[in-house]
């Protein structure tokens, strides 16, 4: 079968290399890929904001199944355009995917089911955000931009002054455009956080290993957020009670609100967690596969992906066993100096195999092109050094020893994933 890979970075590198050891998987697109995925799969140079020329491309060259693995296309109703098309495509419809596009949307959905997460209020005028914060006068408080934001529409304010400044960059300056037209100011929640992906054909919901991400750019949990700078699986705080808990308050609860709702889910739903002193919470969903959190995930899959792909698609995940490795995984993010701010791109990565490869870890490529033979940085996060391991110590060690083989200048990274 032909697949196509709707995406191009870390994420997407990771889900088709895991589509490649499927015996089903006899050639793989990606749309529109980057320099290291071109040596695993075939670079399709079509945007994915394109999608009439996706579904165009997927007929003209007979491809039997579609990935749609970025927030913005989900959102934008990409996987309704293939479906009307009868082409089998993984991923939430438009409808199902506003759980990660409105914080609006999720919050009130949350509410309505008595789905345990953080006490907000909404606005949809700067005024009114500035009156309610100042009656609060409690701190820290959370501030969060409505709409899609490259997982940087989140401001934690500590006080007053960065509270107001937090208003006025959302909702004046619209540095998120439109996706600032309403905030959620949010109670701030404190505890361990923990990532679960699962798989949901609407009906049947399975979870699948664990995972923590590393979002603030510096040692210590230090500077802005992030996309993700790191990731381990599994999350040593997240005990098999917490899993039991979470299925019946949270997971199935949420499968059964959207369904309610007629919008039902269907794909890879994420459940970013916090593990309250009150118990887990929900701290955000995501309609696809997280980035960084696929690329730790998906290597301790030993299922076949096509095949779950498929059983997600046709909703038949209750037939299938997905099964797990034991082992663990880590992941660490290089990336462009100065990220997620001001960086340079066009610098030559130096360490990197003819494949875009060291030895002795699977690195995928977030941002990179290739000309003439080199690699060279082409985004923020740039790689994702991983390695499995029997434990995570293990995994960490090698992906650490790994990083110390790549460099380029200007690289930086965290080096205490896993760690804190
Ligand atoms: P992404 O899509 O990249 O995961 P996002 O922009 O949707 O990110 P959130 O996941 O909602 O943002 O928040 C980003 C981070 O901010 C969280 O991982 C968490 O560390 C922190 N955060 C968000 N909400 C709260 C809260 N209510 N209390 C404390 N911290 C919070």
């Amino acid at each position: 079968m032909k697949i196509l890979v709707i995406g191009g970075g870390g994420r997407e590198h990771a889900v088709i290399r895991k589509l490649m050891e499927s015996k089903r998987a006899q050639k793989i697109y990606c749309a529109p890929g980057n320099g290291g995925i071109g040596c695993d799969a075939e670079n399709v140079s079509i945007p994915v904001s394109d999608i009439s020329g996706m579904v165009r491309f997927v007929k003209q060259n007979d491809i039997g199944l579609v990935c749609v693995t970025p927030d913005d296309p989900l959102a934008a109703g990409m996987v309704d355009a293939f479906a009307q098309a009868g082409i089998p495509a993984f991923g939430p419809n438009r409808a199902a995917a506003q759980i990660e596009a409105s914080k609006v949307f999720s919050k009130n959905l949350m509410k309505k089911y008595r789905i345990p997460t953080a006490a907000y209020a909404v606005f949809d005028n700067p005024a009114d955000t500035l009156a309610y914060l100042t009656k609060q006068n409690h701190y820290p408080v959370v501030i969060k931009a409505d709409g899609l934001a490259l997982g940087k529409g989140v401001i934690i304010a500590q006080n007053a002054v960065e509270a107001e400044n937090a208003v006025k960059t959302i909702m004046e300056d619209k540095v998120f455009g439109a996706s600032g037209n309403q905030v959620v100011v949010e109670e701030f929640l404190t505890g361990p956080e923990v990532s679960v992906l699962a798989f949901t054909d609407g009906k049947t919901l399975k979870p699948m290993v664990s995972s923590k991400d590393h979002k603030r750019a510096l040692d210590g949990n230090k500077g802005k957020n992030t996309g993700g700078m790191g990731t381990i699986s599994p999350n040593p705080s997240y005990t098999e009670a917490l899993a039991e808990q979470c299925m019946k308050t949270i997971f199935l609860p949420t499968l059964a609100a959207m369904n309610q709702e007629g919008r039902p889910f269907q794909g890879c739903l994420y459940f970013g967690l916090m593990l309250t002193p009150d118990g887990p919470k929900v701290i955000e969903y995501n309609s696809r596969f997280g980035d960084p959190e696929a690329q730790v995930v998906l290597p301790r899959l030993k299922t076949d992906l096509v095949d779950i792909f498929e059983a997600t698609i046709n909703g038949t995940l209750d037939q299938l066993d997905i099964e797990w490795k034991d082992d663990a995984c880590a992941c660490v993010v290089l990336a462009s100096g100065g990220y997620p701010e001001h960086y340079e791109k066009g610098k030559e990565i130096h360490g990197l195999d003819v494949n875009g490869q060291v030895e002795g870890a699977t690195v995928y490529h977030a941002g990179t092109v290739k000309r003439d033979g080199r690699f060279y940085t082409n985004g923020g996060r740039v790689l994702d050094v991983t390695c499995t391991g029997q434990t995570l110590d293990e995994a960490l060690q090698k992906a650490y020893e790994a990083v110390d083989k790549i460099s380029w200048d200007g690289m930086q990274y965290r080096h205490d994933i896993g760690r804190i």
